[in-house]
Parts: C-alpha cells; sequence; structure tokens
C-alpha cells in the first residue's frame, strides 16, 4: 500500500492528524527533499528506510516502491503542501495503477494557504472577487497559450502564482499588459509557516523590484489583488439582515 501524504507547507506541526500516523506507521518513506520540512521524518519508526526524492527520477521512486510492495512493507510518498497543486503525482499515480499498486491520498495544506494566514488575507472579499486564479509564469516548462497570465489578467480577481519568482520582469508585464493596474496590491510570501517566513507588500508596479531587492528567487509565493487592499463590503451571511438555514432576519 502506497500513502500520498501532504506534508504541509512548512512548518512540521501543518501536517494533518492523519499525515502524521501515516508517517509514523510507514516502513518506507519518499519525501521531497527540496521543499519538505525534515522534521517530520523524526515522526518515522527506527526502521523506516527513507529516500529523498530530490535526488530521484520517476523510475527510481517506482522502483522504490515496487521493491518495498515485493516485501509486504506500507510506502508514505512525502509531498510539499498539498500533492494536487504542482506535484507530479499523476505519473505516479498511472504508474502505480498500471503495476496494479494500490494507493491513497492525503490531503496537505498547501503554501497558497499558509500565505493567506502569513498575510492575514481572505483571498475571497465580497464585492472585491470571489475567484482565486492558481497559475504560474511559464518558463522551462510552458503553460498553455489560452491560459496566458494576460488573458487571465483580465479577470483581476485574486491570483496566486507559484514557480513564479524568477519571472518576476516577464510576469510583471504581463500582469499589467493583461489589465491589472500597476497601483494594485501585490505581496510575496517567502517560506510562508517556516521559521524564516517573510511577507514582502508591494504593487503590481513594483513587483519585479521587489522580488530582485530582496533576492526572492525561490520558495515564495506571489499574490496579486485587490482583495489585499482596504475596500471591500461585508459578508452577507453575517449580516443582521439576511436570512440563512440557521438563523433569522432581524426586522
Ligand atoms: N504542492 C505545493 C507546491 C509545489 S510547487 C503546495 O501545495 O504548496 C513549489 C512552489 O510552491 C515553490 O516554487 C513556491 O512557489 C511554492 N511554495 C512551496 N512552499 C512554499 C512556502 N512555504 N512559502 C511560499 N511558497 C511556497
Amino acid at each position: 500500500m502506497v500513502h500520498f501524504v501532504g506534508a504541509g507547507c512548512g512548518a512540521a506541526d501543518l501536517i494533518t492528524v492523519r499525515g502524521a500516523k501515516l508517517i509514523s506507521e510507514a516502513d518506507v518513506v519518499i519525501y521531497a527533499g527540496s521543499l519538505v520540512n525534515p522534521e517530520l521524518l523524526s515522526y518515522t519508526h527506527d526502521n523506516c528506510e527513507i529516500h529523498n526524492s530530490a535526488e530521484m527520477t520517476l523510475e527510481d521512486v517506482l522502483s522504490v516502491i515496487q521493491q518495498a510492495e515485493r516485501d509486504g512493507k506500507t510506502t508514505v510518498r512525502l509531498h510539499t503542501g498539498d500533492s494536487s497543486i504542482y506535484g507530479a503525482v499523476r505519473e505516479q499515480f498511472d504508474a502505480l495503477d498500471a503495476m496494479g499498486i494500490s494507493y491513497d491520498v492525503c490531503p496537505g495544506v498547501s503554501s497558497f494557504c499558509g500565505a493567506a494566514a502569513a498575510l492575514k488575507a481572505e483571498f475571497t472579499l465580497p464585492d472585491v472577487s470571489q475567484t482565486v486564479i492558481i497559475t504560474r509564469e511559464s518558463g522551462k516548462t510552458p503553460v498553455p497559450d489560452r491560459e496566458s497570465i494576460r488573458s487571465l489578467a483580465s479577470h483581476q480577481s485574486t491570483m496566486i502564482l507559484f514557480l513564479s519568482t524568477a519571472l518576476g520582469e516577464k510576469l510583471q508585464n504581463n500582469l499589467l499588459e493583461g489589465g491589472y493596474p500597476e497601483s494594485t496590491p501585490a505581496a510575496v510570501v517567502y517560506k510562508a509557516s517556516w521559521p524564516d517566513e517573510k511577507v514582502y507588500h508591494c504593487t503590481v508596479g513594483t513587483l519585479h523590484q521587489t522580488i530582485v531587492n530582496n533576492h526572492l528567487t525561490k520558495t515564495a509565493l506571489i499574490i496579486v489583488g485587490n482583495c489585499l487592499g482596504n475596500n471591500y463590503e461585508r459578508s452577507m451571511l453575517y449580516h443582521p439582515g439576511f436570512s440563512t438555514e440557521f438563523r433569522e432576519a432581524s426586522k
């Protein structure tokens, strides 16, 4: 059996209770060493075999899993944040399906949630934006043309950019050309929930300079949108004039 586990975005105690239990019971752990907090490995038992997938290919990972299966062992594949976001899990799922190996998935706290906490932000503010776009600037990994930053920017929704700090200049130009005014609030969150977490507030017009000035080359998210500003309407859900299934509106 293989358990794909979301490690959370940094702080070791942000893993789920279920994820921590799965690690403590695992005979083999394959963890994404570039971003997973190594403190999580202290939850493993003494005989657990540990592999760092940063040094492995997909084929290496699969062969470790296959060997574990032959030995009747349980494997945890530990991914950073939540494995559904840029996790390269689908190719693993398909290979395991082809090999007849069972697996399940335990969710984790993605770094975009960690960044919201660091910013004390609500990404879906009434009357400001009810949409969160999770995307990346195209670099070595291409992004389909129909999802270009320029076209997505036309919505002026909340936008979260993964894997894009090294492409700051291109990103800023595309955000501006796509429709965000220069003064739109933006932020860069470096290592959300890690002890050395840092938050930089800026605007779309000063985004690239902020990245360069603070040497934010990796493990950072860029958040763009008026949800980071100060104008919004209060929610209907908690409004005295609004009835819900649980509460009558006051007259
Ligand atoms: N599955 C992960 C994302 C993996 S892609 C998740 O759900 O968060 C790796 C990218 O995620 C990094 O380049 C960076 O953009 C972002 N990232 C991961 N951890 C982060 C953190 N603690 N703070 C800010 N960004 C982070």
